[in-house]
């Protein structure tokens, strides 16, 4: 018998699964049809066990993309020329990003601009410039629309966003803490301790409660103002 070696049986196993990899593909299938339950708690556990591989396999996919990004569209902001990698973005020169982002998903639509270059519709901007030409596509948007009812209504609750924000950062520092930027219009709320998203979940992700909560009981240990350029690297380091 010359299966009764365990490693035996296994590598004659492994072998047969190589060189018969339809068969294997159909008995996969039928399974997951048959044990639906089970092949879940399976994945489940399987995830776990390799949760640290994955985690450092995505980090690392993540890099590699980036660095393939800039290196094809520049590690330049195309707008005020600042060369610090960490600041850097994608642009959408036809400032279509969110419904590209919302089509694809972030990482597919950055492979797909990193496999298909197409540099009259993408450029390399820091996250300044970026918000900078994203609200300026806003504005002019408002102003096309807001004669329409329900834009006066979304147009008075936005005004009162801003007002809120103006408050923030009367209380907070009108320029930002790490570069001194000065433009209000990229200052935004950073959270010193990185806990922006705990923080918005326990306000249910409402923008004007963290802000008048921020504003009503000032805590400068844990809020600050920042650039979007240094608030997107704050907690990288
Ligand atoms: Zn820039
Ligand atoms: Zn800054």
């Amino acid at each position: 018998m010359p299966f009764k070696d365990p490693e035996k049986r296994k590598a004659c196993a492994r072998r047969y699964n190589a060189s018969h990899p339809e068969v294997l593909r159909v008995a996969s299938i039928r399974y997951r049809a048959n044990h639906p339950e089970r092949y879940r708690e399976q994945c489940r556990q399987s995830r776990a066990r390799r949760i640290e591989y994955i985690k450092k396999y995505n980090h690392q996919y993540a890099v590699n993309l980036r660095a393939r990004f800039l290196d094809i569209y520049g590690r330049e902001c195309a707008r005020c020329h600042t060369t610090d990698v960490n600041f850097l973005t994608i642009g959408h020169k036809n400032n279509d990003g969110k419904e590209e982002r919302r089509e694809h998903g972030y990482w597919s639509m950055l492979k797909h601009i990193v496999e298909h270059p197409d540099h009259t519709r993408y450029e390399t901007q820091c996250y300044n410039c970026n918000y900078l030409e994203w609200l300026t596509h806003i504005d002019g948007k408002h102003r096309v629309d807001v004669s329409e009812h329900i834009n006066k209504r979304n147009a008075r609750f936005r005004n009162d966003r801003v007002a809120r924000r103006k408050r923030f950062l009367e209380v907070y520092g009108l320029v930002c803490a790490r570069c001194g930027e000065g433009d209000q219009r990229v200052l935004t709320v950073s959270h010193r301790k990185n806990d922006g998203a705990s923080d918005r979940r326990q306000n249910k992700n409402n923008q004007t409660r963290l802000l008048t909560l921020a504003v009503e009981n000032p805590d400068h240990a844990k809020y600050e103002t920042l650039c979007w350029n240094c608030n997107r690297t704050a907690g990288a380091g």
